[in-house]
């Protein structure tokens, strides 16, 4: 997979993308993600990026020209492969997990990280294919959503993680929260790990975990258990368990 960061702040990338799972993808060659810094982009002595607001206002915009030519150059970078160019804004759609799974399908991610008061509309109409908004909350720039959209896909690209299927499980994946993680040692401080965990019987832990995920997800997102198809039995022993308080931790 190509991706493609358009911004005035490329060395903000240069952390998190040198380290963790987004370097070991670059470094077997399962993702290229390439910086281009906007303000290259520009012809005039002082490379000016904003200008005022037409019809006036408090801030500046991200004039039209220099993001245009930074899209059109990274377009010309491959001819048959056609990107999808994604527009950082707080007015976009909500990211979340399934998002990520589709973008992570495709060969080819732009994402234009904007500022000040954001990109001139008519490089958001013309040139954008979709608005992305990282949630309901207003960040200085679009480095930030730009990093935690690229960190969620490039993860999903096959081979990045270790494991297969470490992603299958996770939050969000399976429509539900996670079931919750024990490691060595089996008693911590007195603080057991559940029997079943350390009983060698697979389809007990199976068993556990998928009723640890469904009580996790009722307690504390009931949203996402109201979207996903679970069983009627499931749904009978889930209520059961809740009204007892079985296996309950503070949410
Ligand atoms: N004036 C804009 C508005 O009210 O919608 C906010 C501009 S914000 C200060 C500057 C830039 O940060 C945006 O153009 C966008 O690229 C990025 N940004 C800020 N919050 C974001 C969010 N929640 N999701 C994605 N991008 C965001």
């Amino acid at each position: 997979m190509r991706i493609d960061v358009l911004t005035l702040f490329p060395a903000m990338f240069s952390g998190p993308f040198d380290e963790s799972i987004i370097k070991r993808a670059q470094d077997r060659g399962l993702a290229q993600v390439h910086l281009h810094n906007i303000r290259d982009f520009t012809h005039d002595r002082h490379h000016i990026v904003d200008d005022y607001p037409y019809g006036g206002g408090a801030g500046m915009v991200l004039k039209p020209e220099p993001v245009f030519e930074a899209l059109q150059s990274v377009r010309s970078a491959l001819v048959d492969v056609v990107p999808v160019v994604a527009l950082m804004t707080p007015q976009g759609q909500r990211f979340e997990q399934s998002m990520a799974e589709e973008l992570a399908k495709a060969p080819w991610l732009v994402l234009l990280c904007g500022h000040y008061e954001g990109v001139d509309e008519r490089i958001r109409q013309h040139m954008v294919d979709r608005e992305i908004s990282v949630g309901d909350y207003v960040l200085t720039g679009g480095e930030l959503p730009a990093m935690v959209v690229l960190d969620a896909v490039v993860r999903l690209i096959p081979g990045v993680m270790g494991s297969a299927d470490s992603a299958g499980d996770e939050s969000f994946s399976s429509g539900l929260l996670e079931y919750p993680h024990y490691t060595r040692p089996s008693d911590f401080m007195g603080w057991k790990t559940p029997d079943v965990l350390l009983s060698g019987h697979h389809a007990e832990v199976a068993k556990w975990r998928r009723r640890q995920a469904l009580i996790r997800t009722a307690q504390r997102r009931p949203d996402l258990l109201a979207e996903n198809p679970i069983t009627a039995e499931e749904r009978e022993w889930l209520a059961e368990a809740l009204e007892e308080g079985q296996g309950l931790s503070p949410a």
